[in-house]
């Protein structure tokens, strides 16, 4: 299980808060329970899942802003490093986020298709980790390319999360890989349902069961025992009575081709391609890039670290999306 993000104090000596999000209820160090922290810490919570960077190099934030000066139509495609920032943790080889996951591995869509236990296990962990995830909000990064859509800049936006952040700065001109955990999807009929709908649904059919959680971290990870896993009740589709999914794209599965096609489409209609917070280690976004590659198109790579394109671009940045994306002229 990962354990990045136990509650500490925040760095700065003045402030005594817990770098902690809304509305959990966690262990101190002295032992004791500390119900309902109602506000985030203001000081660098986001520190806890941010890599370090180098201070901002301002001949790099130069070429940056030529490059998409020179850009009429930019494709940009976004990966787990934009939302580091607003504080969901960066777990790269596990591409559909925090609530893929089980104690030891992320879920296959395989076994959350053929086991009603593994989907009791699931929703378990999902329902007492919505609060939270469902919380987060966008950074100056989303809002940079809301804003870039605005000013006609952006052409398109391709993201590899499941976070709901560029939905919720406005963006339109998107894709969502993956998919969005803000949506549920029945595996018999199809239909789509909000998720807010279902936690209300999960509440109404287990009243006294959230009283019994033992514990949740930061970043999602919840423990339960078997006991309250197997007295969790799950609802099913409201229209036809089949099983519940996010709609998103687990290990094993593959992202819908017509999607893939659309997103190919948009790639050959750009005239350049930007890749902000992605290492492109997971093949569904890198694919695009070597289309990209193959149409001849620029490339620029904002991350964090080395990624799998590295190679294959005119311009690396390493840097903050954040700090960075905010700084741009769009015009
Ligand atoms: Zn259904």
């Amino acid at each position: 299980m990962h354990h990045l993000a136990w509650p500490s104090r925040c760095p700065k000596s003045s402030c005594g808060r817990m770098r902690m999000s809304r509305g959990l209820t966690f262990r101190s160090g002295k032992g004791h329970w500390i119900p309902n922290l109602s506000r985030q810490c203001s000081h660098g919570s986001v520190e806890l899942f941010v890599p370090p960077s180098p201070p901002l190099d301002p001949e790099k934030v130069k070429e940056l802003q030529r490059f998409i000066t020179l850009s009429k139509r930019v494709l940009v495609m976004t990966g787990a490093g934009i939302s580091t920032e607003s504080g969901i943790p960066d777990y790269r080889s596990e591409k559909v986020g925090l609530y893929a996951r089980t104690d030891r591995r992320p879920i296959q869509h395989s076994d959350f298709v053929r086991s009603a236990p593994i989907r009791q296990r699931y929703w378990a962990r999902n329902f007492v980790g919505w609060p939270q995830f469902s919380s987060h909000q966008p950074n100056p990064a989303h809002w940079a390319l809301n804003k870039w859509e605005k000013l006609g800049k952006l052409h398109w936006l391709v993201t590899q999360n499941v976070d709901a952040l560029h939905t919720k700065a406005g963006s339109q001109r998107l894709t969502e890989l993956h998919g969005c955990m803000h949506r549920v999807l029945c595996l018999d009929c199809g239909e789509q349902t909000p998720r807010g709908l279902l936690q209300e649904r999960f509440k109404a059919l287990n009243p006294h069961w959230s009283a019994e959680v033992h514990g949740l971290a930061p970043d999602g990870d919840v423990f339960l025992s078997e006991e309250q896993v197997q007295s969790f009740q799950v609802p099913a589709c409201i229209r036809c009575g089949g099983p519940l999914k996010p709609d998103v794209v687990f290990f094993g599965d593959t992202v819908n081709p017509d999607k893939v096609d659309f997103v190919h489409r948009r790639v050959k209609e750009a005239d350049a391609l930007l890749v902000v917070g992605s290492s492109l280690q997971v093949y569904s976004g890198y694919r695009f890039v070597l289309t990209a590659r193959d149409k001849k198109l620029p490339i620029a790579i904002l991350n964090i670290g080395p990624t799998r394109s590295d190679d294959l671009a005119c311009l690396k940045l390493n840097a903050r999306c954040g700090q960075l994306l905010p700084l741009i002229d769009p015009h």
